[in-house]
């Protein structure tokens, strides 16, 4: 058994589906994830839940294959490959956010990379990869239900912050549960704004260094958006912003 993780870390991946879902990246559907701060084997995620309904008692321990430690019975998400596959494969990532928000969907079907818009869409400098679960496995459900799929995901992402997925959705990483947070809201953002840019017209976009310069600046000022956006998530009546 391993030793149980920092209850800090629980609290703060209950505020990331809940922020998740304030700001319109999750719904009854998609899910965060963080590994363990003291065996980088393993990950906390809730179970199979509606992200905003999340509470500490909800989190589960589970290894990179997908197997629960202490879910007791209780019932998990289908797709908690996506995120053991991903932490084996990059062990830079700390934080997994999956999703279905609706802007990215029309860029995975049309096969059209996310690029940086804007500069805080600066993590997006190497563009969006692409998975297309057709080639690994026919025709499916869509769902990453298996470790044979996690590990297709997570070599499609390759080095890249962001995988598009096909008539599914998108999943991206980070490396903290607040970079992963940062990401996965600009990335529904810049997927709107890129989508609205190419109606008016050819596009510039940031170019790698531009991104690269643009995504440090932002990570030096990333409490400025969580601060806020604890608030957004704690009250319901509060009209969030970015
Ligand atoms: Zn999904």
């Amino acid at each position: 058994m391993i030793a149980a993780a920092d209850r800090a870390l629980v609290d703060k991946l209950v505020l990331a589906n809940r922020i998740l879902y304030r700001y319109g990246v999750v719904d009854g559907f998609g899910h965060a994830s963080v590994r363990h701060d003291s065996s980088p084997g393993h990950f906390l995620l809730a179970r199979n839940m509606a992200p905003a309904l999340v509470r500490r008692d909800d989190i589960v321990t589970f290894d990179l294959d997908g197997t629960a430690l202490d879910a007791a019975g209780r019932r998990v998400y289908l797709e908690r490959f996506i995120h053991g596959e991903i932490y084996r494969a990059r062990p830079d990532v700390q934080a997994v956010v999956h999703s279905h928000s609706p802007n990215v969907i029309p860029f995975g079907v049309t096969g059209q990379s996310l690029q940086p818009v804007f500069h805080m869409s600066g993590f997006l400098g190497e563009g969006s990869a692409l998975f297309e679960i057709r080639d690994v496995a026919g025709d499916t459900d869509m769902l990453v239900s298996n470790n044979r799929l996690g590990a297709a995901l997570a070599a499609a992402l390759g080095s890249r912050s962001l995988v598009l997925m096909r008539g599914h959705g998108s999943t991206v990483v980070g490396s903290s549960v607040r970079y992963a947070v940062f990401n996965a809201i600009y990335t529904e953002k810049s997927a709107a704004l890129q989508s609205e840019a190419m109606r008016l017209g050819a596009v510039t976009y940031l170019t790698r260094d531009e991104a690269r310069a643009a995504a440090a600046c932002n990570a030096g000022q990333i409490d400025r958006s969580w601060e806020l956006w604890k608030l957004a998530a704690a009250r319901p009546r509060f009209q969030p912003q970015t």
